[in-house]
């Protein structure tokens, strides 16, 4: 077996007593190291690596910078379906029928059989199809009795696309931007463009991948979630059909493994979610972070809690190619980093068509309320310019912060609130479908009749979350249709296109939508954005609140504008005076980073420090009190200073788990990798002194 053995391969070992584990090859050694237990390998499965060389290395920097195991990135990076036992999985089984004739005793199985010669008629037999409407079973025995047999084929499950627009004629200004974007991958930096909403961005990203694809190379076009980017996949499928594919959350085991498999003989560009970094690309010469800003880079659970950006940056840095970062808001650690010259930054001012950026209003919603100016959760101001947007035929979004948070219920009485029973957190009111839940796990119970606590039976629903705005809109604008985009809505694809074509087409007049609606979408009928209560973004406790207060209120404002007319923003505050606002109101980036970076340093947060948090968690809140303790020790005599809690995070308990929490400031200049180290010789510590308590550690949290 030994040459046929090597890295990157897929191999069969044998683990425990009847096991079979299949494992990649990580690198080749002739040293005997004592107290190893050894296991002969039984299978070599690959006749070449399923993973390169340049991937293993990659896998070894996420490991080592984000603290986890290799097993950890290897099930992120690896489709599943690479990593069973039957190599069959990726092949479809096809049904044949043989010469052997039926015995008497599986005549009633054989009812199947005219679904047979039907499917036959029309070609192969996929075994899937057949079995759509049959009974398993029945078709089991005649397998059992040779009367069919199965043969495997591969068969491709991505659909055929072909491409039917051309990619756009660049305005002067987006060629400019182009070339200066070219001369930053010259220089061998990461360029950052910062184009203002409706800048036409895409198109600039459509000219470049072209040019590479040209030459034979690859792209990879990172996004932060595929499902709210229909617009940009219908947009890019276009013009790229089948040398474009989506690889994403949505799809089968098998289709990421196909994908996985034959991404160097077929595809050119990788429209992906954050695992798409790990695809072994053949010949990769560019990759693009759209939208860089996101959070949803950053995997949260489980571990690798790897930001796809960084590990990006690393992969282009790697390869020697190029690494394009777009967004309207950019995030304030990497416009920090062209500031220092580690970046190129490329400016894009101008919308296509010279459209002008939206004129915005930052309404006092608390002198509003005082002047009894506030019909439930509307202005007089913001009701009287919808009313003028809408008898004119002109659309109208209105922003509602993320679901949860603020649509609770309490009891008129005794103000007793829900809470679920496994996490400290309050549940969330869904008035649609009348029932209670949890959104950090997911616990679900209906809407009690009587309150538990006191019995009375009139429940108050308190704050407003999109369902509410829509039923008041049902009793305010009754002419006008209202449609709301949220992910109770959203669950399915479907459902989302659905809405969205109804809203291009007009059917739907008003919008509402949590921050799904300031993703990547372009309308061209919008008159007004109305924000409808900016304040628990900006209350949210996290230094990164007024950073994503500043980016959701730019972007939702940048839906607003018309092809020939200038679009309006309302906002409704009662923070008129909040340092961001001023830089909203003049859409001006630089004014917001200024201020921000300040806050930052004076402060100590990224980018002038590096965050490291750890967190313990025990279902005993005793025991997690004690080993955080133990760990501050610990980790004190290493750090001193930049050692901060222990603490409750926001969400102190989440599925039975009580948590606790600590956080590392290390100065940019220390070395990470020494600081890591010793964290993870005292975590190790702390697990031989308290084994039932989880420890996780998590670097450049966001
Ligand atoms: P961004 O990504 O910066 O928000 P988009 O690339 O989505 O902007 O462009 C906004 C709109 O303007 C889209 O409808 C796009 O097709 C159009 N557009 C931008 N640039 C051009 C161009 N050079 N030619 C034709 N249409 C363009
Ligand atoms: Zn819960
Ligand atoms: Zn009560």
């Amino acid at each position: 077996m030994q040459g046929q053995v090597s890295a990157g391969k897929r191999v069969l070992v044998p683990l425990g007593k009847n096991r079979k584990y299949i494992g990649i090859v990580h690198s080749l050694t002739s040293e005997v190291k004592e107290g190893i237990n050894y296991r002969d390998i039984l299978q070599v499965l690959d006749d070449e690596p399923i993973v390169s060389q340049y991937q293993l290395e990659l896998w070894q920097w996420v490991a080592e910078y984000y603290c986890c195991s290799l097993s950890d990135v290897m099930k992120n990076a690896l489709p599943s379906a690479l990593s069973k036992n039957t190599l069959t999985e990726l092949k479809d089984a096809y049904v044949i029928k043989t010469d052997i004739l039926p015995k008497r005793n599986t005549s009633q199985a054989l009812s199947i059989l005219a679904r047979y010669d039907e499917l036959a008629l029309m070609g192969d037999v996929l075994k899937s199809t057949l079995l759509e409407n049959e009974s398993l079973s029945a078709f089991n025995t005649l397998v059992k009795n040779g009367v069919f047999t199965l043969e495997y084929k591969k068969k491709s499950r991505l659909k055929t696309i072909f491409s039917t627009k051309s990619a756009s004629e660049l305005t002067p200004a987006q060629s400019q931007a182009l070339e200066e974007i070219k001369a930053g991958f010259l220089e061998n930096k990461p360029v950052l463009l910062n184009g203002v909403t409706s800048s036409g961005k895409t198109e600039i990203y459509i000219k470049l991948i072209q040019e590479v694809i040209e030459k034979g190379g690859q792209v990879l076009y990172l996004v932060p979630e595929i499902a709210l980017t229909t617009q940009l996949t219908d947009r890019l499928s276009q013009v790229f059909g089948d040398d474009l594919i989506s690889y994403h959350s949505k799809l089968s085991d098998s289709e990421r493994g196909e994908i996985y498999n034959e991404i160097g003989s077929r595809f050119k560009v990788v429209l992906g979610v954050r695992s798409a970094v790990f695809l072994p690309f053949t010949n990769l010469k560019l990759i693009i972070v759209d939208e860089e800003h996101e959070p949803s880079y950053k995997q949260t659970e489980p571990a690798p809690r790897y930001n796809a950006k960084n590990v990006a940056l690393m992969l282009a840095h790697k390869l020697k190619i190029g690494i394009l970062m777009g967004s309207a808001t950019p995030s304030v650690e990497s416009y920090h980093l062209t500031k220092t010259g580690k970046y190129k930054l490329v400016n894009l001012n101008v919308r296509y068509g010279n459209v002008e950026l939206p004129e915005i209003i930052v309404l006092d919603r608390q002198d509003a309320f005082i002047k009894n100016r506030m019909k439930s959760m509307f202005s007089w101001l913001l009701l009287e310019k919808m009313k003028e947007c809408l008898s004119k035929g002109e659309q109208v979004i209105l922003f509602q912060n993320r679901r949860g948070f603020s649509s609770f219920i309490e009891c008129k009485q005794c103000a007793w609130v829900p809470k679920c029973p496994h996490c400290d957190v309050s549940l969330t009111y869904h008035k649609y479908q009348n029932y209670l839940s949890c959104h950090y796990c997911g616990y679900k119970i209906p809407v009690p009749n009587i309150c538990p606590k006191c019995g009375t039976e009139d429940f108050k629903d308190k704050g407003f979350g999109t369902e509410k705005v829509i039923e008041e809109l049902e009793e305010r604008f009754p002419d006008y249709k209202a449609g709301r985009l949220d992910t109770d809505v959203t669950q399915s694809k479907h459902a989302y296109n659905k809405i969205l074509n109804a809203f291009s087409s007009g059917e739907i007049k008003i919008l509402v939508g949590t921050q799904m609606i300031a993703k990547g979408l372009d309308f061209d009928n919008v008159g007004l954005v109305g924000v409808l209560n900016a304040d628990n973004m900006l209350n949210y406790p996290d230094f990164r609140s007024d950073e994503r207060a500043f980016q959701i209120l730019v972007q939702v404002s940048g839906r607003a504008g018309r092809r020939n007319k200038r679009g309006m923003v309302l906002i409704q505050t009662a923070q008129t005076e909040h340092s961001i606002m001023p830089a909203i109101i003049q859409n001006n980036y630089s004014l917001f980073y200024d201020k921000q970076t300040m806050l930052r340093q004076m402060f100590s947060y990224p980018p002038f420090v590096r965050i490291i948090n750890i967190y313990v968690k025990s279902s005993d809140y005793n025991i997690c009190y004690r080993a955080v303790g133990s760990l501050y020790k610990d980790l004190f005599a290493n750090f001193g200073d930049q050692l901060l809690g222990p603490d409750k995070p926001p969400v102190s308990k989440v599925q039975k788990l009580h948590i606790q929490k600590l956080m590392l400031k290390l100065p940019v200049e220390q070395s990470m990798s020494e600081s890591k180290r010793r964290i993870i010789k005292s975590i190790e510590k702390l697990k031989t002194n308290f084994p039932s308590v989880f420890v996780i550690i998590d670097v450049d949290p966001i």
